[in-house]
C-alpha cells in the first residue's frame, strides 16, 4: 500500500500486523503472516531465552520479508530477552504491558525499529516522549491483558490519534475487512489483529483452543482478574472459579493462589479448556474457520477493499 505510514515503517505490503500472544505465535505464525505481506510478531513473553533465540532462527530461515518480536514487559527475563533480539539482528521490537520508557533508548540505539501498545491516550502521550516509532492503541475488546479503564477502541483510537503524530496502528475488535476499514476512519494507519490469528493453522494455539474459538458465542469472553492485571478470558470452569473468588470479596494474595502458575500454558498450549486459561477477544465470537493464516490475511485484504468501495458509493450519494 503505496504511501501508507504503517508499511513504509516496516517495509511490508499490507498495513496488518499480526499481535504477539504468548503460546500462540511463535515461528511459524509470524513467518506465514510476513510470507504474505504482513508483519508477523515472535511472541515472546511465555519463551524461555533459550525458546526465544531457536524461534528467532526459525523464522529468519522461514522468510526473507521483515517480522518482529513482542516482548511484553510484564513477563520474566526481560534482559535476557532483550539482549537475544539484538544478538540475534532482529530489526523489530514491540513492547507492551510496561513503561516505554524503559527500553525504547536502548533498542533505538540498537537501529531497531521500537514499537509500543498502549490502552490508554495518557500512555500513548509517554510513547511520544520516550521516542518510539509508532503506537498501537488496543481496546477493550481485545483478548489477553487489557487496559484498566475498559476504554472500547471505538473510542481509544480516535482520541490516541488526536494526542499524538506517530504512525497509530489499531487493535482490540479487529477481524474482519470491515473492522479494518472502521479503524481506517477513527484515523489509523494500520491495525494489529490477534484472534482471528490464533486460528489459523499455523499458530501454536492447542487444537482444542482453536476449536473452542470458532465455537464461541457474542458473551464468551469476559475481563477479570482486575485486582493483579486485567485479562480477557473465555468464561470457563476456571474462569468462573475467580468470578466466584471475586465476588465473595477474595484478596489479591487469594486471588495469586488461585492463579497459581503456568494457567495460560495449561489452557491455549496444552488444550485444557477446563482449567487453563484461555485469552482472546470479543472477536472470537466472529471466528467460524480454522484457516491457513495467508488466508486470513487475503480475506480481510479484500474485505477491506470491498468495504472502501461501499463508503464511496455511499460518499455519491451525499
Ligand atoms: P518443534 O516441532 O521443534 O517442537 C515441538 C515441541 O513442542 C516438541 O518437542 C513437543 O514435545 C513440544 N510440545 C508440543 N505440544 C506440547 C505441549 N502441549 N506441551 C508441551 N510441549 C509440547 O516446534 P517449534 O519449532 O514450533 O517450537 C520449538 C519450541 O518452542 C518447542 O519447545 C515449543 O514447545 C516451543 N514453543 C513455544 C511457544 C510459546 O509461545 N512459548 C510457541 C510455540 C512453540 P514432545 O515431542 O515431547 O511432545
Ligand atoms: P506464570 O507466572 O503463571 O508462569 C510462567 C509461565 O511462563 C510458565 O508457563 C513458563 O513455562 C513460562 N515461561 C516462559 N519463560 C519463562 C521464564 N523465563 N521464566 C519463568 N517462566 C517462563 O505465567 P503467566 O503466563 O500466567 O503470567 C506471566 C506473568 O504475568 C507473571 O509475572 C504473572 O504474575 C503475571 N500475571 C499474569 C496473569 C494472568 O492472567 N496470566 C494475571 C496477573 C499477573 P513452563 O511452564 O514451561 O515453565
Amino acid at each position: 500500500m503505496k504511501g501508507n505510514r504503517i508499511c513504509d515503517l516496516f517495509k511490508i505490503e499490507k498495513p496488518i500486523v499480526q499481535a504477539g500472544m504468548i503460546w500462540c505465535s511463535g515461528w511459524e505464525l509470524a513467518s506465514a503472516v510476513s510470507n504474505a505481506g504482513g508483519l508477523g510478531l515472535i511472541g515472546s513473553g511465555s519463551m524461555y531465552p533459550d525458546v526465544l533465540r531457536m524461534h528467532i532462527q526459525k523464522c529468519k530461515s522461514a522468510t526473507s520479508k521483515p517480522f518482529g518480536v513482542n516482548v511484553p514487559l510484564l513477563y520474566p527475563d526481560i534482559e535476557k530477552l532483550m539482549d537475544i533480539i539484538v544478538d540475534e539482528g532482529v530489526k523489530i521490537v514491540f513492547t507492551s504491558a510496561g513503561n516505554p520508557k524503559t527500553w525504547t533508548t536502548h533498542l533505538k540505539g540498537k537501529g531497531i525499529t521500537v514499537v509500543h501498545v498502549v490502552s490508554a491516550v495518557k500512555f500513548a502521550v509517554k510513547c511520544e516522549e520516550a521516542g518510539v516509532d509508532a503506537i498501537v492503541a488496543e481496546g477493550f475488546e481485545a483478548g489477553g491483558h487489557n487496559g484498566r479503564e475498559e476504554t472500547t477502541s471505538l473510542v481509544l483510537v480516535p482520541q490516541v490519534r488526536k494526542a499524538v503524530k506517530l504512525p497509530l496502528i489499531a487493535a482490540g475488535g479487529i477481524a474482519t475487512g470491515a473492522q479494518m476499514a472502521a479503524a481506517f476512519a477513527l484515523g489509523a494507519d494500520g491495525v494489529q489483529v490477534g484472534s482471528r490469528f490464533v486460528a489459523t493453522h499455523e499458530s501454536s494455539a492447542h487444537l482444542n483452543f482453536k476449536n473452542r474459538i470458532i465455537n464461541s458465542n457474542e458473551g464468551d469472553t469476559q475481563l477479570t482478574l482486575k485486582q493483579l492485571t486485567p485479562v480477557r478470558l473465555i468464561k470457563n470452569k476456571f474462569f468462573q472459579e475467580v468470578d466466584a473468588a471475586e465476588k465473595r470479596g477474595a484478596t489479591k494474595e487469594e486471588l495469586s493462589a488461585l492463579l497459581g502458575r503456568a494457567r495460560a500454558k495449561k489452557g491455549m498450549f496444552e488444550g485444557d479448556l477446563d482449567e487453563g486459561e484461555l485469552e482472546i477477544g470479543q472477536v472470537s465470537a466472529q471466528i467460524k474457520e480454522i484457516q491457513p493464516a495467508a488466508a486470513v490475511l487475503e480475506e480481510l485484504w479484500s474485505e477491506f477493499k470491498v468495504r472502501l468501495t461501499s463508503l464511496r458509493q455511499i460518499q455519491e450519494t451525499l
